[in-house]
């Protein structure tokens, strides 16, 4: 996380009280809401490479079921605590919800470093995770995906010793499978594109052509290069995009006015969404600060890298010319940095919806697994354009009718849908 002090869990809290006072959530609901339903702290002993037995701590919290089974990823980091754990199983349960899926939130992890283990380590702390989890996951109850530091390679791990332990096979444990061994085709480009069919309604709304907008991008990995894409396709220009360069240890942007060249800049990035800057200058970029791609003369912005990455010592470099700001990555924008965007009239796609084409398509993918029978490409696009689309229209439709802040709007439909699961099963 970008600051030591910062506690997602306490931010998820907080954000969550801001929606139950709106919604004028009774006392039960909003005091089972505000914790997880139930988290496990295991430990995994793994037998080393050098011979020795090392202990790694897990965890896998559920937020809440009561729309469907638990869904959400599972994080290699050494950072990891349980309180992000918590965090980001909230969210999960808020980004399902608002999509209308009929699935919950979860997240696990277990701290350990990739960087430091050999696959075959690795492959250890993956079935050592499940012969943990096992009794208290599955396909109807909690369906892990790969997340920070975790691949397909991880993913088939996992569900082999799950099939291996419950003796058949059971492909809907688990998503981010690759495709041929379960996987969804699209699920690389969904989110990227789930962002860009939500930018598509909200340019409609606001009568901006798609072709007369220029955006600015911040991040070059999987979500903003396939944000760029489809928005490319709509007839949008990108002006911007930057990313992290891991040999200076600093970020930078590369500005072309006339347009980047998405194809050209791909062949001269690596696969951690990394651009070569000397080669980029060769092809006419200017190659400026970090921080210079959110002070772009842009229509649109799209902080599609880390998460708090527009806040109150920046927000006043924002252009006077942005009209939509489409969050792709997981919480870019800090709550006082928000307060002066909404005082700024900017429309913003919350991350929520913007991003939640992922999980949706993950959604996609369980469901094909469940069935046994895998859908084409443009069948599986085309589902999530339907289901991308009616989420922006019920959330900015709510925004309309009750003028709220469309972040605030999509909590309130989230958080209502869940708490309304919750009261129709007798819970609360
Ligand atoms: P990625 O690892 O593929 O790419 C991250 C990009 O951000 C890289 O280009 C990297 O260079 C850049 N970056 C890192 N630090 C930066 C900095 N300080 N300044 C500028 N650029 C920087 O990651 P991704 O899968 O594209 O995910 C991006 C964000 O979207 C994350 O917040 C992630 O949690 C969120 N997200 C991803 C998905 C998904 O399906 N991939 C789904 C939902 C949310």
């Amino acid at each position: 996380m970008a600051d030591k002090a910062y506690n997602a869990f306490d931010m998820a809290q907080t954000q969550f009280d801001r929606v139950a006072d709106l919604i004028g959530l009774d006392a039960g609901t909003r005091e089972l809401l505000r914790y997880n339903l139930r988290e496990y702290h295991v430990s995994i002993p793994v037998r080393m490479d050098d011979g020795s037995v090392k202990v790694f701590r897990g965890y896998r919290v559920q937020h809440n079921d009561a729309r469907g089974p638990a869904k959400g990823g599972v994080r290699f980091h050494p950072a990891e605590t349980i309180d992000t754990v918590r965090a980001l199983a909230m969210w999960m349960t808020w980004k399902t919800s608002v999509v209308d899926i009929p699935l919950g939130g979860g997240k696990g992890g277990v701290i350990c470093d990739p960087h430091n283990l050999s696959m075959r380590e690795q492959e250890l702390i993956c079935r050592g995770w499940v012969r943990q989890l096992y009794s208290d996951m599955g396909p109807l109850r909690d369906v892990p995906a790969p997340d920070v530091m975790t691949s397909a390679q991880h993913m088939l791990w996992m569900l082999d010793e799950f099939e291996l332990i419950r003796g058949e096979r059971l492909p809907g444990f688990i998503t981010g499978k690759p495709v041929g061994m379960g996987g969804s085709l699209a699920r690389t480009e969904a989110t990227g594109y789930g962002l860009v069919f939500t930018l598509r309604e909200a340019l409609k709304g606001l009568g901006i052509p798609p072709r007369e907008t220029r955006a600015s991008v911040q991040g070059f990995g999987n979500v903003a290069q396939y944000a760029i894409d489809l928005y490319h396709q709509i007839s949008g220009k990108v002006i911007c995009v930057s990313c992290w360069d891991q040999a200076d240890r600093t970020s930078y942007s590369f500005l072309k006015e006339d347009g980047v060249d998405l194809a050209a800049l791909r062949g001269i990035t690596d696969r951690f969404g990394g651009i070569d800057k000397a080669k980029a200058g060769k092809l006419g970029y200017e190659v400026l600060p970090g921080e210079a791609w959110l002070e772009q003369d842009a229509d649109i912005l799209i902080p599609a890298a880390l998460e708090h990455q527009i806040t109150k010592e920046n927000v006043g470099k924002i252009s006077s010319r942005v009209k939509v700001i489409a969050e792709g990555a997981n919480g870019p924008t800090s709550p006082e940095a928000d307060k002066v965007i909404h005082e700024r009239g900017i429309f913003v796609i919350p991350d929520l919806l913007a991003n939640a084409g992922g999980v949706t398509c993950s959604y996609f993918e369980q469901v094909q697994s469940n069935m046994n029978y895998f859908w084409e490409k443009d069948e599986v696009l085309g589902k999530l354009d339907t289901k991308m689309t009616s989420a922006f229209n019920a959330v900015s439709d709510l925004a309309r009718k009750r003028k709220l802040y469309m972040r605030d709007a999509a909590y309130v439909i989230a958080v209502g849908r869940v708490a309304q699961a919750c009261k129709d099963r007798g819970w609360v």
